[in-house]
């Protein structure tokens, strides 16, 4: 049985003063959470305080993004190591805005991923299409693409350590979410991706659904089979909110 994990990706978003409001909301609500795990991922300066606030709760925290380079001449970069150094568990990877925004590739997304891991780290990767693409009907394509990038990597193995995020572009901060058949054949197209390489990494590899997630769809979107929590923009910047899709796991 696959624990679910809801992870708040908190984007460009908080000030110190918001971020201890919001921490302390969930640290007062976080007793009545049972069925999964939870996650903040704050933007970078951020990360020392929030680390601070939730030693010794049961909440963990990441980053959103992270370099593949593990020092050097890269104004503006960080490194792996240096937020494991403060505490992250975890570290998103490839999330659309990254990509669309950024100009990440398959195989830039691929090396990240691998530096993550080795800086002890679990990425979560982000993929997913583009309204475009699925009117195209080319989502299986593009989110195989996508997978295949990270697998080729260091072997399907590898997402042992690992989480996937389904994210369809179209829903993210649209307030449109995918249905939970939509979301949940693309989930069972991922783990059958991963299937066909490794069985058993396949059948304990946590893949949430990211887009448009709030407390009203969270309980039918988490009751399909394939997924396995959220990560969630929005709605993870209240803390009623935030609870609430968690209590829904
Ligand atoms: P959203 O964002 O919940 O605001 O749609 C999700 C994400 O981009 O991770």
């Amino acid at each position: 049985m696959r624990r679910a994990l809801i992870a708040g990706n908190w984007k460009m978003n908080g000030s110190r003063e918001a971020n201890r409001e919001l921490l302390d909301g969930i640290k007062a609500g976080i007793g009545e959470v049972s069925g999964s795990d939870l996650a903040v991922c704050p933007p970078f300066v951020y990360i020392p305080e929030v680390a601070e606030q939730l030693a010794g709760t049961p909440v963990k925290w990441g980053a959103q993004n992270v370099s593949h380079e593990s020092s050097g001449a890269f104004t503006g970069e960080v490194a792996p190591a240096m937020v494991r150094e403060f505490g992250c568990v975890y570290v998103i990877i490839g999330h659309s805005e990254r990509r669309t925004l950024y100009g990440e590739t398959d195989e830039e997304v691929a090396k990240k991923f691998v530096a993550a891991r080795a800086a002890g780290l679990t990425p979560i990767v982000c993929v997913g299409e583009t309204l475009e693409e699925r009117e195209q009907d080319v989502t299986e394509d593009v989110v195989g693409r996508q997978m295949d990038a990270v697998i080729a990597a260091e072997g399907a193995a590898a997402l042992a350590g690992a989480v996937i995020a389904y994210e369809p572009v179209w829903a993210i901060g649209t307030g449109r979410t995918a249905t939970p058949e939509q979301a949940q054949a693309v989930h069972a197209f991922i783990r059958q991706r991963v299937a066909a390489k490794d069985a058993n990494v396949a059948e304990g590899l946590q893949i949430l659904y990211g887009g448009s997630m709030k407390p009203e769809n969270a309980a039918e979107l988490m009751a399909k089979p394939d997924i396995d929590g959220g990560l969630i923009g929005g709605a993870s910047l209240k803390a009623d909110q935030f609870l609430a899709i968690a209590k829904a796991a």
